[in-house]
């Protein structure tokens, strides 16, 4: 009996020391964590909100239409043919000198524009408009112009093709004065009236659009005459980023969907 014991005794010793392996799926499912089939991981993963996925801040929700002073047009960025500002109003009317009659602008543009021109006038400065609101059918003959001149078709540069210039927005306006000849031209930047404008022009809401040294990144020339409306608040917010206007218009994301 104290043999059988003593066998016996032994035996359980060495079942707990060293449990039987296990072998069947069901036992290892109990162990580990089930691994999903790779059809149920695609479908969680999808699941997963984008905004988790997405780096930095949401972008704001694009305007429906073209009429946001945020929108972005360049050489990648078209506006359609069909897109024209529906608030319009005459420089000539609302009292701003132009070289040219029948020179429109958006209203709320006019508006600070015609300040902006009464506070360089008080500074002693005689600019004057020289170009402001083109159809896109203006720009395709103003575009071909150019494109002649430079025997070029991208026109040297000096012009958008139709549907890429910001002058369709009906929010640009080309400046000049009588110490650049009343010309559109880079003499122009060289002038007191420039200086000014680069200094004060953001209190009413214009900004430079093409500065000297960012030829790259806009893909145009300097312009030092021609400046865009974006509105006082958006000039702030723009200062406060340091970015320049191109990369503060593609950040903030408003396309031309019209
Ligand atoms: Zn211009």
């Amino acid at each position: 009996m104290l043999v059988l014991l003593l066998v016996c005794g032994y035996a359980l010793l060495q079942f707990i020391s060293s449990p039987p392996s296990v072998s069947t799926g069901e036992a290892a499912s109990v162990k580990e964590a089930p691994n999903p089939p790779k059809e149920e991981r695609e479908e969680k993963k999808a699941k997963t909100p984008a905004k988790q996925l997405a780096k930095g801040p949401p972008l704001p929700a694009p305007a429906e239409s073209c009429d946001d002073l945020r929108v972005l047009v360049d050489h990648e960025h078209t506006l359609p043919y069909r897109y024209v500002p529906q608030d319009l109003v005459s420089l000539d009317a609302a009292g701003v000198p132009v070289l040219n009659g029948g020179t429109l602008l958006r209203s709320e543009a006019a508006g600070q524009l015609q300040l902006l021109m009464a506070a360089a006038a008080s500074d002693g400065e005689d600019l004057i408009i020289a170009s402001s609101y083109r159809s896109y059918a203006d720009q395709q003959a103003s575009h071909d112009k150019w494109a002649n001149f430079y025997g070029d078709p991208n026109a040297g540069g000096m012009s958008a093709l139709p549907g890429h210039s910001q002058h369709q927005l009906g929010t640009a306006v080309d400046f000049t004065n009588s110490a650049a000849e009343y010309q559109i031209w880079q003499p122009f930047g060289r002038t007191s009236g420039s200086a000014w404008l680069e200094k004060n022009a953001g209190k009413y809401g214009y900004v430079l659009a093409y500065p000297e040294g960012l030829e790259a990144e806009t893909g145009y020339q300097w312009e030092p005459w021609h400046y865009r409306y974006i509105g006082p608040e958006n000039v702030e917010r723009l200062q406060d980023s340091g970015m320049s206007l191109q990369k503060f218009l593609t950040e903030e994301g408003v396309r031309p969907r019209c």
